[in-house]
């Protein structure tokens, strides 16, 4: 199995602006220590990032938030990605829709996700089922990512994705 990393929308409104938490912000560390782990192993990264027009249909739920352009839908810069990292815009809650995250993610044989990014029970969890459907093995960092309205997604993940759950620093043990 090749592993491949998939960072969701770390991204300045998610985690200093608009949109923050205080859990959004404690990802932090831990992302960056995930990020640091695959680079040092090779294993490829792709960034995935809502880069919204205004008339994206959650506009109308969430308000104006990772515009495309702007500061908000920037990645933050401790996450800053490489040149040769993957960044995909998207418009949706699932890295998968309407994206070629799926493509580019075959062409190198990538065959396990692991999920890192904001929110564990939006556009992670969208993501997940989107790569469940695609038959790809997902694995969670719990502390890399933060849950806005379900603070049981953990349990949810593993009974409906079949999703693995780790923690950022065992991560060198699994990759
Ligand atoms: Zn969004």
């Amino acid at each position: 199995m090749t592993k491949g990393l998939v960072v969701i929308d770390m991204l300045n409104d998610f985690v200093h602006g608009t949109l923050k938490t205080q859990e959004s912000l404690s990802t932090v560390i831990p992302a960056r220590n995930v990020l640091e782990a695959f680079r040092k192993k090779g294993l490829p990264i792709f960034f995935t990032n809502d880069a919204h027009y205004k008339e994206d249909p959650e506009m109308k739920i969430w308000g104006s938030h990772a515009m495309k352009g702007s500061w908000g839908a920037q990645i933050i810069e401790e996450l800053k990605p490489l040149e040769s990292e993957f960044v995909i815009e998207k418009h949706a809650y699932s890295a998968f829709y309407g994206t070629n995250l799926d493509q580019i993610l075959r062409a190198r044989g990538v065959t396990e996700l692991f999920l890192i990014g904001l929110d564990a029970d939006i556009c992670v969890r969208h993501t997940a089922a989107d790569a469940l459907y695609r038959n790809y093995a997902i694995t969670v960092v719990e502390d890399a990512v933060a849950a806005r309205i379900d603070k049981n997604w953990k349990d949810y993940f593993i009974r409906v994705y079949g999703a693995n759950i780790v923690k950022s620093d065992e991560i060198n043990k699994v990759i």
